[in-house]
């Protein structure tokens, strides 16, 4: 499950002060002494952690905390609003462009799960908006990533466009754009290529394509069991070529949520999904109350 390390930490020592009729700040720097540890134990950056800590123990020891009947009820509380507030506060739609077709480009580092995903977010977004997507194979350096594509899009029913391998990625953009307009699909997805490291070359065709095809949401896959590097290739990224938000895949294997809770804050940008399996039916809005609530039990 994901969480499960930090879930447990954390609950552990918040139910130490939840039944107590009094705390004080002694009572409080312990916690958070726990709390601390927790977080860092998960993987969280540490800049985060700090902040964190900070934030929670100052308003921990508030007057109106410390005066009321149930003050470790209280402390829980907070820390669940800090949680929230750690992974962005409220859930982040999908920006839907006003004139047809929308387009999302998808890009991230080979293995993070973004062709896998592709198929995902166009299964929710027939199913959940309505929408009739079309499907851009825009990897033209594996081969086996075209295929890939064209067999989850057979499996959902969804048009694939592809071109092979002997077409530039822009060019290919550039014709399934022609193609959706034809169509009539209204979200065009790019499955772009992805590479082992973040590089120039990468980096450069993906700032073509989205200069050609004007992107409404840039959407940078990353592994959350990677943990902190999931956050460093999102700021490279994001530095780069500008994103607008994560998809956090394979949470269902994170037992830290390192990347989880460290993303928003140090790129500000909002995870917007996350996946929570492979089967195409497992890619979830991420809701960070819903998150913080699973993690505090
Ligand atoms: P790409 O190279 O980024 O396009 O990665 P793929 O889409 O080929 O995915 C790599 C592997 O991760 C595949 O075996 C996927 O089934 C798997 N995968 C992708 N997303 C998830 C997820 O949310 N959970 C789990 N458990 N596996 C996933």
């Amino acid at each position: 499950m994901a969480f499960e390390g930090l879930a447990e930490r954390l609950q552990g020592t918040l139910n130490k002060i939840t039944g107590k009729g009094k705390i004080n700040e002694a009572d409080v720097k312990e916690m958070m002494r726990e709390v601390r540890f927790a977080l860092i134990e998960a993987d969280v950056n540490l800049k985060v952690v700090k902040s964190f800590v900070k934030t929670v123990s100052e308003r921990a020891v508030g007057q109106d905390v410390m005066k009321s009947l149930t003050p470790g009820q209280q402390v829980v509380k907070i820390v669940k609003d800090e949680l929230t507030n750690l992974m962005g506060g409220e859930q982040n739609p999908i920006q839907f462009a006003r004139k047809s077709p929308t387009v999302i480009m998808m890009v991230g580092l080979q293995g993070a799960g973004k062709t896998t995903t592709t198929g995902k977010l166009a299964t929710v977004l027939r199913k959940k908006h309505n929408k009739n997507p079309l499907l851009v194979a825009a990897d033209i350096y594996r081969p086996a990533a075209i295929q890939q594509l064209e067999t989850l899009g057979k499996q959902i029913s969804v048009p694939v466009f592809s071109m092979g391998t002997d077409q530039s990625p822009v060019e290919i953009a550039r014709r399934a754009m022609e193609e959706a307009e034809k169509e009539h699909n209204d979200v065009v997805i790019i499955d772009t290529a992805g590479r082992l490291h973040v590089d120039e070359a990468l980096m450069q065709e993906l700032k073509d394509i989205r200069e050609l095809t004007k992107p409404d949401e840039v959407f940078l896959v990353v592994d959350a069991m990677t943990g902190q590097d999931a956050v460093n290739v999102a700021k490279s990224f994001d530095e780069m070529i500008g994103i607008t938000g994560v998809v956090l895949t394979k949470l269902d294997g994170d037992t830290r949520g390192g990347a989880a809770l460290s993303i928003r804050t140090v790129t500000e940008k909002p995870i917007k999904f996350v996946g929570m399996g492979e089967k195409m039916d497992a890619l979830e809005s991420f809701h960070p109350e819903r998150m913080a609530s699973r993690i505090l039990g």
